[in-house]
């Protein structure tokens, strides 16, 4: 008797958490592994964070919080997201979640059922097609090109788009291509979207990781239209070091925040009490932090710029945003898991196959991890490339 259901069975665990993993294995067992595969901050979180979070503790912070979050950390962030992104949410349309991934989930949760397509560009972020038959309807995935840096353009949008498309997954700046995507693409996208009324699941969880003066522009904010039909998604692992802590949000329009709180209020109820007062810290509290986070990355983001663009047999679009390459690898063949199982069994390099991100002839490297391990990390990936 199989009692698992349908839709979950054909479910694909995350491959990012799973190559993270087998690295760390390996690096307990001894094995010297230069890895390029976690999506996580190698910072570790600011002090004043951590102290307001044990000092919750001490308060005696450790009950039920309200299920959609404290008051204080909603007003938080709505004063944020006005400060910030130009949106203007009351704190009641906001709902803090357990981190930013299930942020995503209960918005597709509230929003998607069977019979609905999800349109999701690729290369996406792997779980957002998971989440989405989670939720019982189907992903229709649209293959973004590599000469249009990655970005969905309005056309190929406008070609996706079938009686049954209920909404699209907007990611920038992007995971895995470091695609960002400026005001004027961004309004011919949402043009798009109010003609079609379809809902955009806007994930802007690395905001504030841009470079080369490139500016987030948040996609909720373009008009008060197509903040009607947006669902803007943001936390705070990525920008505060704090992925173990989490803690994410949603802000959108009052029916959907509703229907978000409702779900979340039967299942997980509150986020952690105290990670919530160590979050509201950090919205608080100096952000000299983050500039300087973002200076270390744009720092490693060129030096592998530089180097992986003397390697013949791969290829790159220069990433502006996030902490991610996303390198072509179609010239050297193998499928992107054979690729990455060869660089991690006989080169001590943990990267993540293109496959987890529907983009097969491709690797993603991350950088955030140190200079020292990124330089003897690409010495490897360099003899590697050479040798195929
Ligand atoms: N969205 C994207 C694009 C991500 O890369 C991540 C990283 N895990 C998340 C959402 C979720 O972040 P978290 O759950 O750690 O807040
Ligand atoms: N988002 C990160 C990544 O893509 C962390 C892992 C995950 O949540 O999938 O590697």
């Amino acid at each position: 008797m199989d009692f698992i259901a349908s839709n979950i069975a054909e479910l694909s665990p995350s491959v990012t958490l799973a190559i993270t993993s087998e690295a760390n294995k390996l690096k307990a067992e001894g094995v010297d592994v230069c890895s390029f595969g976690a999506g996580e901050p190698d910072f570790d979180t600011p002090d004043f964070i951590k102290e307001a979070a044990i000092q919750a503790l001490r308060d005696g912070k450790t009950k039920y919080t309200p299920s959609s979050g404290i008051m204080e950390l909603r007003e938080g962030i709505a004063e944020k997201l006005l400060l910030e992104n130009d949106l203007e949410y009351k704190p009641k349309q906001v709902v803090v979640n357990c981190g930013a991934k299930h942020s995503c989930f209960l918005a597709i949760q509230a929003c998607c059922e069977p019979g609905d397509e999800v349109i999701i560009p690729a290369p996406y972020w792997t779980s957002y097609p998971e989440m989405v038959k989670i939720a019982g309807a189907e992903p229709y995935v649209v293959q973004t090109k590599a000469e249009n840096g990655w970005k969905l353009t309005p056309e190929e949008f406008e070609g996706a788009i079938s009686g049954r498309t209920k909404m699209l997954i907007l990611n920038s700046p992007n995971n895995p291509t470091g695609a960002v995507y400026s005001r004027e693409e961004l309004e011919a996208l949402a043009e798009v979207a109010l003609t079609e009324d379809i809902l955009i699941l806007s994930d802007e969880i690395y905001e504030k990781l841009v470079y080369n003066e490139k500016k987030h522009v948040s996609m909720a904010s373009i008009s008060d239209e197509i903040k009607k039909l947006t669902i803007t998604v943001n936390g705070f692992s990525k920008v505060y070091s704090m992925t173990g802590w989490r803690i994410g949000y949603i802000a959108a329009p009052y029916d959907i925040a509703n229907a978000i709180a409702t779900i979340q209020s039967h299942t997980t109820s509150n986020p952690t009490s105290f990670a919530q007062y160590g979050a509201l810290a950090a919205l608080t509290g100096d952000q000299s932090f983050v500039k300087d986070m973002v200076e270390e990355y744009d720092m490693r983001r060129q030096y592998m710029m530089s180097r992986l663009q003397k390697i013949n047999n791969v290829t790159v679009v220069e990433p502006e945003g996030a902490f991610y390459f996303l390198v072509g690898t179609e010239a050297i063949g193998l499928t992107s898991m054979n690729l990455t199982e060869k660089l991690l069994s006989r080169y001590q390099v943990a990267a993540v196959p293109g496959e987890a991100f529907g983009f097969e002839a491709s690797l993603r490297l991350s950088y955030a991890t140190g200079l020292d391990v990124i330089k003897t990390g690409l010495d490897r990936f360099e003899e590697f490339c050479l040798a195929h």
